[in-house]
């Protein structure tokens, strides 16, 4: 470590000037003896096999390939929001000028980022309708966690701390119950009706009732169950009337941007995912920026440098700011505005072409979805059939599973997003209507109920090439099921595992 520290030292030109050099640098390396590691680690053999830059290099393209990515096929999952990530926005990432930033650097070092910011802060001031802008928590959930410590000191210097309850619909993402709890309030879930809309009732019965200890409410719009709530100016309205402050879950704000804003409907305070509706790649939980957007009686209750600081770096992921600064620069307020159009339209165009196979369990009153839909797979129970076999079946048209069984139990729920060209949505449609037959086959007593494309699928190639074969059909229609996929085979690299299992028993594999 010594040598290290002296190399370093030299380069940058800042070698002490000792009169014996040897000794310049001895104890500066000192670490505590109790922490010193004595057991031996990286001892896997993945760590001992590819120690040359081929075979490494090797490793990492065969990792690639059992990956299923946007660089195959499109991605479904509903909530997630897939979208495009445009090379050209994620340039500054990598570009010298912003990398070599360092976290702590003093302001006027960090110029270009802090111009960047303010614009970035202006440009989603807008989008929201509010004025007051941080990017400092990482994630959506964490957005959550700071809108709601915002609301927290804001009761707190209006001496109403007793207000403690927070209003959510049971259609809520996860993570919104999650984020009451943890900022210290309170949830009272809310029902929905049966066409996915929070029960207007049952909201102003549950106001009502806790009008002397109501700080507010959480809500989704447009909502979870992919519907924008026709009565929601309403349900702002109310939860006003009783003390309260309304916190817009801003995650779907893809569905919004350019035609409505959180200010609009009647909100306080909102969280963007930055790495949803504003591209940038954010498999595997992260790196996201869930910035949060407020009104002006909030605005002094963001997190700053000294106060309520929600994450250990002041401007959070600063890095992937700028894909979304590069995003809004380029497509500008008519391309943002069409992209929510096409959103919007691609998740209906969707809906109508699967209506009559599935079902979709909830639209709007005038009978159509937002930007994502919920396919019902419960009429297939009966069957042997499930929509865990249906999202494995996709597997062998080279798709990723869409989000399964949520927020509904025994469905699919897909988001298109505005990315996915014509021809790829007919292809994934093709594909879901394809697999819809199967399970008519299945209907008819065609197809054996325990032994199908369905249940058994996904289909590996070890097992599509092996010499035995005993299902009741053919492999060609195992692992070709259209002729489509035979351009574009994606081979899964396990055949069906048991999910609960593996959730349970995580094992990792070299
Ligand atoms: C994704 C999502 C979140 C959480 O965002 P993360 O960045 O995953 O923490 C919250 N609410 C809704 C509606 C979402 O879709």
């Amino acid at each position: 470590m010594n040598d290290l520290i002296e190399l370093f030292a030299e380069v940058s030109d800042s070698l002490p000037q000792y009169e014996d050099d040897e000794t310049a640098f001895d104890g500066l390396w000192a670490i505590d003896e109790s922490r010193v590691r004595e057991v031996d680690y990286l001892q896997a053999d993945v760590f001992k096999k590819y120690h040359t830059e081929t075979e490494l290099m090797r490793y990492i393209k065969r990792l690639d390939r059992k990956d299923i990515s946007l660089t195959h096929s499109m991605i479904p999952l509903g909530s997630c929001t897939m979208k495009l990530n445009p090379a050209a926005a994620m340039i500054p990432i990598t570009a010298a000028g912003w990398t070599t930033a360092h976290p702590l650097a003093p302001v006027k070092q960090v110029g270009g980022f802090m111009e960047m910011f303010s614009e970035l802060g202006r440009q989603l001031a807008v989008i929201t309708g509010f004025d007051g802008v941080t990017m400092q928590p990482t994630s959506g959930a964490a957005g959550e966690y700071t809108g709601l410590v915002v609301i927290r000191e804001y009761l707190r210097a209006r001496k109403q701390m007793q207000r403690t309850i927070l209003l959510i619909p049971e259609s809520a993402h996860g993570t919104n119950p999650a984020s009451c709890v943890q900022a210290g309030f309170t949830p009272v879930v809310v029902k929905c009706d049966e066409h996915g809309n929070t029960d207007l009732a049952d909201w102003r019965a549950k106001a009502e009732e806790h009008k002397d200890s109501l700080a507010g409410c959480m809500i989704t719009y447009p909502s979870t169950h992919g519907i924008f709530e026709m009565a929601i100016r309403e349900m702002c309205d109310i939860i006003h009337a009783n003390g309260g402050q309304v916190y817009m879950d801003g995650a779907n704000m893809n569905a919004q941007i350019g035609y409505t804003n959180p200010a609009t409907i009647g909100a306080d305070v909102c969280h963007l995912n930055l790495h949803k509706s504003f591209a940038s790649p954010h498999g595997g939980g992260g790196p996201g920026v869930g910035a949060v957007c407020c009104a002006e009686h909030l605005t002094r209750f963001l997190p700053s440098n000294d106060k309520s600081r929600v994450s250990s770096a002041v401007f959070g992921n600063a890095n992937m700011a700028l894909i979304a600064y590069g995003y809004i620069r380029m497509m500008g307020e008519e391309g943002l505005r069409e992209a929510t159009a096409n959103a919007i339209l691609s998740a209906n165009y969707m809906a109508e072409k699967l209506r009559d196979a599935y079902g979709i369990v909830y639209t709007g009153v005038n009978g159509r979805v937002g930007h994502e839909l919920i396919l019902d797979c419960r009429q297939f129970h009966a069957l042997g059939i499930t929509e865990t076999d249906i999202a494995k079946r996709l597997m062998d048209f080279g798709y990723h599973a869409p989000t399964l069984s949520f927020p509904v139990h025994g469905t699919l729920m897909i988001e298109p997003t505005e990315s996915e060209s014509k021809a790829e949505l007919d292809r994934f449609i093709d594909a879901l209507l394809t697999i819809r037959a199967e399970i008519a086959e299945i209907e008819r007593g065609e197809a054996d109920p325990k032994d199908n494309v369905l249940v058994n699928a996904p289909h590996a190639e070890y097992e599509i090439v092996a010499d035995e074969w005993h299902h009741p059909y053919s492999r060609e229609k195992a692992a070709y099921p259209t002729d489509w996929v035979r351009d574009n085979k994606f081979w899964i690299p396990v055949c069906r595992v048991d999910n609960g299992f593996g959730d349970r028993n995580l094992i990792a594999r070299f």
